[in-house]
């Protein structure tokens, strides 16, 4: 049977609607929520993605504030900038769009970014508050996406073994922790796979939902995949077709012959996508609710 389509596109829309009338309660209360993107270079790819936050900000009412700066700049240039934005009380979130260029130390920023208006959940200090479960303050956009895909579609993680493919820190790490958390929409058995795991295939075929975080176009075939698993793929590849000329988005998993032995499936593009923006723009109407108390 072929699987129900987890439509991240229509779930996202649904928690930007719920975004857009947190906003105009703050607004009522003098506080609009405040975005700050630092895009560093010409990534072609980075400029879509600052493209698309700095729209959703305009489309929820939120103040968005972009920062572009030349490719050549310095750590301590960027750092300058972050220091003016933890400053400025019209901020409630700070991002700087990644990969910086080389010579940038990413890992500085994240440290220079004060730890209330990390709107992406990359901080020390809030790693770690999700590692031990701590229910307020930000969380991890793309790994919490997933979350509330899996929630708002009503599949129950209760008991299940999710395996985790890829352990990087914004996807794999964070996720495997909110997943084994001790709550109503967590509790799962989590088995995290990576590049050094010998079996890899073999513990996949165990898994009752299979999360993909590796960036390898079509990785996970219908034959690494149980009878009536649910399948989430958060991988974006861009993928050339000879045929047409023109590069496609692809997912981690082989979507086509995955779906017809999952029970439900995420699409890409359509799926965890739209919900890491929309959990981003959650982030920072939080931080700025949190400024009233
Ligand atoms: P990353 O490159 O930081 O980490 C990849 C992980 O996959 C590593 O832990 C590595 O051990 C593992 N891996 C790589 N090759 C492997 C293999 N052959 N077998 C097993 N494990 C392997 O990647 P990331 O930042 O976590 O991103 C992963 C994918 O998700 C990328 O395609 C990225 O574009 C995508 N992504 C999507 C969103 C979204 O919003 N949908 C957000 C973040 C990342």
């Amino acid at each position: 049977m072929a699987a129900m389509i987890i439509d991240g596109k229509a779930i996202s829309a649904q928690i930007n609607s719920e975004t857009a009338e947190m906003t105009a309660k703050l607004k009522a209360q003098g506080v609009t929520p405040g975005l700050a993107v630092i895009l560093v270079g010409n990534d072609p790819a980075s400029q879509v993605y600052v493209r698309n936050k700095v729209r959703t900000c305009e489309e929820l009412g939120f103040e968005s504030r972009k920062i572009t700066m030349s490719e050549d700049v310095t750590t301590a240039d960027v750092i300058r900038e972050i220091e003016k934005l933890n400053n400025d009380p019209a901020i409630h979130g700070i991002l700087v769009q990644s990969p910086p260029p080389p010579q940038i130390d990413e890992a500085a920023l994240i440290d220079a970014i004060s730890p209330d208006k990390d709107a992406d959940c990359f901080n020390e200090r809030n790693v770690g508050r999700v590692l031990i479960g701590h229910r307020d303050g930000v969380k991890p956009c793309t790994p919490w996406g997933v979350m509330e895909l899996l929630k708002r579609s009503g599949i129950s993680l209760s008991g299940k073994h999710a395996v985790v493919i890829g352990r990087s820190n914004i996807v794999g790490k964070p996720l495997a922790a909110m997943l084994m958390q001790k709550s109503r929409d967590a509790n799962a058995t989590v088995t995290v796979v990576h590049s050094g795991t010998k079996n890899l295939a073999e513990i996949v075929r165990q898994a009752d939902v299979v999360i993909a975080a590796i960036g390898k176009a079509n990785f996970v075939t219908a034959d690494m995949v149980k009878e009536g698993a649910v399948v989430i793929d958060v991988g974006i590849n861009r993928v050339f077709n000879p045929e047409t000329g023109k590069s496609k988005l692809t997912g981690d998993v082989d979507f086509e012959s995955v779906k017809e032995v999952a029970s439900a499936i995420t699409p890409v593009p359509g799926g965890v996508g739209p919900m890491t923006i929309a959990m981003l723009m959650r982030n920072t109407v939080d931080a700025a609710a949190r400024t009233l108390k």
